[in-house]
């Protein structure tokens, strides 16, 4: 079986990129959508530059350094897994708004 879809490490420098990606000025987690710091901090904090060969053109991605401590814990099989069990949060447009009633306006004091 291939495993196309993990992740490899990149063969240039991770600070290096790291400050590239800064100077873009956005730069999230992969995993859990954390937002990158400033370059010095990320690279001080432990953050990772990995890169993913599953489309046809390779993408870089990000991994914080909490995702990749768990990562690296669980092995990148188990927390591949996991990821696919727990749907990324994205911030979905609810459907329900707050409700105003109508009679309550001008009691105001
Ligand atoms: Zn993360």
């Amino acid at each position: 079986m291939s495993s196309a879809r993990i992740p490899k490490p990149l063969p240039v420098d991770v600070p290096q990129a790291l400050e590239a990606i800064c100077a873009y000025g956005h730069g999230r987690c992969w995993y859990c959508d954390g937002k990158l710091p400033a370059a010095e901090r990320a690279i001080r904090a432990g953050w990772d530059v990995q890169r993913i060969d599953d489309q046809p053109v390779a993408s870089i991605i990000l991994v914080c350094p909490r995702c990749a401590r768990r990562k690296a814990r669980l092995g990148e099989h188990e927390f591949e897994r996991r990821l696919t069990l727990v749907p990324p949060v994205h911030s979905s447009p609810s459907p329900r708004r707050p409700r105003v009633q109508p009679g309550a306006a001008g009691a105001t004091g």
